[in-house]
């Protein structure tokens, strides 16, 4: 299968996950409001209320989340910019797009910005540096 076929048919899947997320969203939203009709006024059933609210709107949260990211995919894929690397404009390879459809970088960009906030890669060049200087002598 080539490139374009491939991601023309990971385009229908983050189609089909969107059409499912906006399901689900739909489905706790209703969830939500139920609860809301159905309060009692006793306490300990409020702060059940509270708690089921709270996990209903972090789940609500990641599913937004997620389906913004969808959304912006399917977007690049219609401006002809899916599967190019935000980073380095590079194609994005397949066995990352298909592990996460909506990615917008590859895997050297991604671990670049994710070295920025740690010290890996620093102990690796004070490593290389050290073994210079011993040629040297
Ligand atoms: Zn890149």
């Amino acid at each position: 299968m080539s490139r374009s076929e491939s991601i023309k048919k990971l385009r229908d899947q983050l189609v089909r996950r969107r059409d499912a997320l906006h399901r689900a969203l739909e489905g706790d939203l209703s969830l939500l409001r139920e609860l809301h009709q159905e309060k009692t006024g006793d306490i300990l059933d409020a702060a059940a209320d509270t708690a089921q609210d709270e996990l209903n709107s972090q789940l609500i949260e990641a599913e937004s989340r997620e389906l913004n990211a969808i959304n912006d995919a399917i977007g690049r894929f219609d401006a002809g910019m899916f599967g190019n690397c935000d980073g380095c404009g590079k194609p994005i390879p397949l066995s990352r797009l298909r592990a996460i459809p909506y990615a917008t970088d590859c895997i050297d960009c991604r671990r670049k910005a994710e070295s920025k906030n740690g010290s890996g890669t620093t102990v690796l060049w004070n490593r290389v540096f050290d073994n210079a200087e011993v040629d040297s002598v």
